[in-house]
């Protein structure tokens, strides 16, 4: 990192989000822990619950359930949260925020989501449709720290404080009042502290430069095809060619990467500490009062990434094999939420017993929606086939 990304060039001290004002309010009142901040307390809280364990089994890119990867250290959605909290901490330390917000934040930023990665949450959405409901994985992991998750005999749910909640709902997109008036709490007409806007661009940066690692493993893309299409690729691994001309490819691969995250997290960090001074904010207020989201990347490192994300679309994600993963991945979706609509009783009791206040097919979905890839498949296997 270079010498404008030092932490001594923090933002101003009243923009972080403070461990002990109003948004370190719980809904249950609890007594200050003797040690650990308000914060810290969430990370822990997250950390332990059953839907983060359940990461581990669900798809980031490439399914578990994919029988011929050739290898099997892909990541899953549980060692990407770990990458976006990592990429968090050191955001938000380099610019002086809290940081133990950001970290709970990062790790909670993918808890709602299905398994199967995108083209579950997309099959998901489509059986909603067909009811008149929808599949928000912000708003379902809302619903899982508030309500699914059942740790305490004195309350539902893992009774976060109000920073976390609000950038559960708002890290990486607004919410209108109008159409949400159940997210009133969550200052719907103001921007999101800092620390919640930061994790969407971690989370970016984070998959952007994992897939890479990924998709090139993988032997679906090739380092020839990166470096023709993909200019940030290509500029560090040229610099890297020339500077270790030995070095094997993987290797290669490897310190490009790291030097396209470290440059992207270093453009990250410049450019807000160049919006807030624009700005001439010093407090949180001035963030949430702010006509739009201040944390971006800069205009030429945005179309660089937009032009690495668009080559990762059409080269990887959307790949003839792996358009064949994500049509049986929506299958398995789609028919197991067609049998538990048509058979409830298939469902746990737990479940059931949501049916008369949630609705049937929004019990489904939450069913569905906290399963791992190889539950569902189990399910299906059972139910569906
Ligand atoms: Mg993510």
């Amino acid at each position: 990192m270079n010498s404008r990304a030092k932490q001594n060039d923090a933002l101003p001290p009243d923009i972080a989000v403070d461990e002990n004002g109003d948004l370190s309010a719980r809904v249950h009142a609890e007594p200050a822990h003797p040690y650990r901040s308000a914060f810290a307390r969430d990370a822990a809280r997250i950390l332990h619950a059953r839907a983060f364990r359940r990461l581990a089994g669900k798809t980031q890119v490439f399914s578990r359930l994919a029988r011929d990867l050739p290898g099997d250290h892909f990541r899953t959605r549980l060692t990407h949260t770990l990458e976006v909290a990592q990429i968090s901490g050191t955001l938000a330390t380099a610019l002086g925020l809290n940081r133990e917000l950001a970290e709970a934040l990062a790790l909670a930023h993918d808890i709602g989501h299905p398994p199967f990665g995108h083209a579950g949450e997309k099959a998901l959405d489509t059986a909603l449709r067909q009811h008149g409901l929808g599949f928000d994985h912000n708003l379902h992991a809302l619903r899982i720290v508030t309500w699914f998750e059942e740790r305490y005999p004195a309350w539902r749910g893992l009774n976060l404080t109000l920073a976390v909640r609000e950038g559960i709902v708002k890290h990486s997109r607004d919410y209108s009042s109008a159409t949400h008036p159940e997210l009133a709490a969550y200052f719907l007409d103001l921007r999101p502290p800092l620390e919640a806007q930061l994790i969407d661009l971690a989370d970016e940066i984070a998959y952007l430069t994992a897939d890479f690692d990924d998709g090139l493993d993988s032997g679906i893309l090739t380092v020839a095809g990166v470096c023709n299409h993909v200019p940030l690729f290509r500029s560090f691994h040229d610099e890297i060619k020339t500077q270790y001309p030995a070095a094997p490819i993987k290797q290669a691969v490897y310190e490009t990467l790291n030097r396209m995250l470290n440059a992207l997290v270093t453009d990250l960090i410049e450019e807000v500490r160049t919006h807030v001074a624009a700005l001439g904010a010093t407090t949180l207020d001035d963030i949430r009062r702010a006509p739009g989201r201040i944390a971006a990347l800069s205009p030429a490192m945005e179309a660089d990434r937009a032009a690495a994300k668009s080559y990762l679309y059409t080269h990887f994600y959307n790949s003839p094999g792996m358009e064949e993963e994500h049509e049986r991945a929506a299958q398995v979706v789609r028919e197991l939420f067609a049998l538990l609509m048509a058979e409830p009783g298939l469902l746990p009791a737990d479940h059931q017993a949501q049916i008369p206040t949630e609705g049937l097919a929004r019990t489904v979905a939450d069913y569905i929606a906290g399963m791992t890839d190889s539950y569902i498949e189990q399910l299906w296997s059972r139910y569906a086939k």
